[in-house]
């Protein structure tokens, strides 16, 4: 039993080792994988409870790693996000999702009532010119502002308020859309909500989850969508995977639901079949 347990040690070690090396490996090859071309924009359609249809798409990145194949983004933005490589891959998914969104509007007339939202991390928030940066996306690619929406999570907002309510203020001056991402996974900003120009709260997939079980996260859900009401923004609830949840959702006046329940993050292609079929 002794030796056994010798030899459990030795293959968790070993296992230990080579995740440190893959680990390794992904960190030195991230700072090349941009101008690789080794990134991969997939959308998730996000659907408004009322109609079915779809009201827009997020844009969620992938890495297309050229030895260990596909790598989700858990497993590389905080690393990009420690290495400050985030700024520029986030500009470039923004770049991508609104040249990609420019593309669908001649091509498929109904997304021109569709919104893209894009995902800011933290770093890339808090840098000095990222609303000159994101004009520039506008202007490059030619997506009128409103189309756009940004998503900033509570983390992020919570950082500095003073800096974060200023800077919203400017977006939204814009024209941009903004919404406050992971609803109810950081520390409590309820008093704080206010003094940010939000359009939407997205509630957090953990909420989503607990939901189908026995419903008590019913009243929780009710409580943010009612307070969201309140101050003028509406709500997407992300994590959607049962009629259940659905119907939950739809009863508690939840605006509009993401989740695998319509579909998975999907690539061009894919997506381009579903609007092919919607109209
Ligand atoms: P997020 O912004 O909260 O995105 C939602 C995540 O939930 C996505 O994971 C999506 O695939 C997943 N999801 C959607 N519906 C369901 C469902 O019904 N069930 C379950 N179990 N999951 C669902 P993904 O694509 O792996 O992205 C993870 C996180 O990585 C994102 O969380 C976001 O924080 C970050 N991320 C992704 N793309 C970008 C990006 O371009 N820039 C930045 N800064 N962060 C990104
Ligand atoms: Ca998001
Ligand atoms: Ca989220
Ligand atoms: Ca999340």
């Amino acid at each position: 039993a002794k030796a056994r347990g010798k030899d459990r040690y030795e293959l968790f070690d070993q296992l230990m080792h080579s995740r440190t090396i893959e680990q390794l490996k992904l960190e030195t090859d991230l700072r090349h994988a941009l101008e690789r071309s080794e990134f991969v924009v997939y959308y998730q359609p996000i659907v408004v409870t009322a109609t079915g249809q779809i009201g827009g798409f997020e844009a969620l990145v992938r890495w297309q790693h050229p030895t260990l194949g596909f790598i989700i983004p858990n497993r590389f933005i905080p690393t990009a996000e420690e290495t400050g490589m985030v700024v520029r891959l986030g500009i470039w998914v923004l770049r991508e999702a609104c040249r990609q969104m420019y593309v669908w509007q001649s091509k498929f007339p109904a997304t021109q009532a569709m919104e893209i939202s894009v995902n800011l991390s933290g770093r890339q928030f808090f840098q000095s010119d990222l609303l000159e940066q994101i004009c520039q996306v506008l202007a490059e690619t030619g997506l009128p502002p409103y189309r756009l929406k940004l998503e900033i999570t509570e983390s992020t907002i919570m950082g500095d308020v003073v800096k974060t309510s200023s800077l919203l203020h400017q977006l939204r001056d814009i024209g941009i859309k903004l919404s406050l991402d992971d609803f109810g996974t950081g520390y409590s900003s309820l008093s704080y909500l206010h003094n940010f120009p939000l359009n939407t709260i997205k509630i957090d997939r953990s909420f989503i989850d607990r939901l189908g079980v026995n419903g008590e996260n019913r009243e929780i859900i009710e409580a943010i969508v009612d307070l969201a009401h309140k101050l003028n923004m509406n709500v997407i609830a992300e994590g959607v995977e049962t009629t259940q949840q659905l119907e939950h959702l739809r009863s508690i006046g939840c605006e509009q639901v993401q989740g695998y329940l319509f579909a998975a993050p999907l690539p061009v292609e894919a997506i381009e079949k579903i609007l092919s079929a919607e109209i």
